[in-house]
């Protein structure tokens, strides 16, 4: 069935990387790995222990957009919707939100930046327990969705370009320039530092992300126009599949007109996430976590992630996919 649809996909052209979603998997698991080592010594040893639980689970947010309903918007906001940058008709608190357009409306936009408060409340509570599953479950998730925020494509409704006819940018910009260049990107971000105000924080990515759509869009529009039609795309191996992607020219010269932006949003990314863990760690009162150390996942745990890849393989987003 997914060798099927992977082949309908091809005839239509599409790009073989919408199998996989947000910052791509590569990115997302790469940005939970290196901002371990922005941490400060009481907490890079568990953290360290755990690199591979933190690394292999910075992708279940998007998994789990298969498996439950209203995960989806957890990951985005298309704060264009409501109103220009800076977006001050949109209320920076929940509650205050919900009043102006209700919940309907807001789920339907996105929840990205409310959600991460509320995960980020989760990853304190878990510090102040002591509780190592919790920690690196809450603290991946979270590595997740603030991945997902600094993507400026995660907050416009013209998320995949299907409003200005480039279609697939999504991808490519999240996936593809990444994939391509991220094994040189520098990740020496420098060291956590603690936040003192979180909300504030995360609308500050939201609204850096949001400013700079226009030219993440714009950029691709004009390439477009001035490179060779035949030359935009090129077909590379996946597995059995023949794909037709962005060519390594286009790509190259993109990354070049915007900058590496990706690399900067990349490492801001991480510096931004290895200061949220630590601040989360301190606002739970720095408790000492060399007792915690390496976990096992329980049979019950294992089952469960069983059944969520299982999902993810087979399954249909429930809800709405960035890369429709
Ligand atoms: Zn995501």
């Amino acid at each position: 069935m997914k060798h099927l649809l992977l082949i309908l996909l091809f005839v239509l052209g599409l790009n073989v990387l919408t199998t996989e979603a947000s910052w791509g998997f590569w990115a997302h698991k790469r940005i939970n790995r290196v901002a371990v080592f922005t941490l400060p010594t009481e907490l890079i040893g568990f953290f360290k222990e755990n690199l591979e639980y933190v690394t292999q689970h910075a992708v279940d947010p998007d998994k789990r957009r298969y498996a439950v309903e209203d995960e989806a918007p957890k990951h985005y906001i298309d704060i264009d919707h409501y109103c220009e940058w800076p977006h001050t008709c949109v209320p920076r608190k929940w509650e205050d939100a919900v009043e102006v357009f209700t919940e309907d409306t807001l789920k339907k936009y996105g929840t990205s930046p409310w959600n991460l408060e509320k995960e980020y409340r989760k990853m304190v509570n878990a510090f102040k327990a002591k509780d190592s599953r919790r920690i690196l479950k809450y603290c991946s998730d979270f590595g997740h969705y603030v991945g997902d925020l600094h993507v400026p494509l995660h907050t416009t409704l013209n998320y995949n370009g299907q409003l200005s006819g480039q279609k697939g940018i999504h991808g490519f910009w999240e996936s593809r320039i990444p994939e391509l260049f991220g094994e040189d990107y520098d990740y020496f971000v420098g060291r956590a530092e603690y936040i003192e105000d979180v909300p504030g924080k995360i609308w500050e990515i939201v609204l850096s992300s949001s400013a700079a759509v226009d030219s993440v869009l714009s950029f691709e529009a004009n390439l477009t126009e001035e490179f060779p039609a035949d030359q935009k795309f090129s077909f590379e191996d996946r597995g059995e599949l023949n794909m037709q992607t962005y060519s390594f020219e286009f790509s190259d010269e993109y990354n070049k007109m915007m900058d590496d932006m990706s690399h900067r949003r990349l490492r801001m990314t991480v510096i931004n996430l290895g200061s949220f863990w630590y601040s989360a760690w301190v606002d739970a009162g720095s408790p000492d976590l060399t007792e915690l150390m390496t976990i096992e996942l329980t049979e019950e745990e294992l089952e469960k992630q069983k059944e969520l890849d299982k999902q993810f393989r087979n399954g249909k987003i429930k809800g709405r996919d960035h890369w429709e």
